[in-house]
């Protein structure tokens, strides 16, 4: 189950969607990330690990491959720029690759936070749903 929060501005139109659940993924031996949404993401997961190991015919336990591999992008937001991202702030660079910025806030922490489209406005969080 994952919930979502609208978050809108003030002032202009303004809304961005946040998410609670983030979008976890395994990176590949070359660094490309393979998304696991739910529903059935832990098996999912599990028989990826499988191909995985089988294919590097590596011995290592799920735990072992999931410490490695596993990561979690969240939705961000530059209160600088207003560019939406996704990040994974225990691995990637938090520095937004529009203006260069380390404005990055997570989408769940807008609330009362000034609206970077214009400038103008703070956003009001609204919880709308359960998906
Ligand atoms: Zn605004
Ligand atoms: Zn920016």
């Amino acid at each position: 189950m994952a919930q979502c929060t609208r978050f809108t501005c003030s002032h202009c139109a303004f809304g961005i969607d946040s998410w609670d659940d983030g979008n976890p993924y395994f990176a590949d031996a070359a660094g490309k990330r393979h998304y696991f949404y739910h529903p059935g993401g832990e098996s999912a997961m599990r028989a990826y690990y499988q191909v995985e190991t089988a294919l590097l015919m590596e011995t290592k336990t799920f735990a072992e491959f999931a410490q490695e591999r596993s990561g979690n992008e969240g939705d961000w937001l530059c209160e600088n720029c207003g560019r939406q991202t996704q990040r994974d702030p225990r691995r990637d660079s938090m520095r937004c690759s529009g203006c260069k910025q380390e404005t990055l806030i997570a989408n769940s922490r807008l609330e009362g936070r000034p609206c970077p489209k214009c400038k103008n406005g703070t956003f009001k969080g609204e919880f709308t749903g359960i998906s």
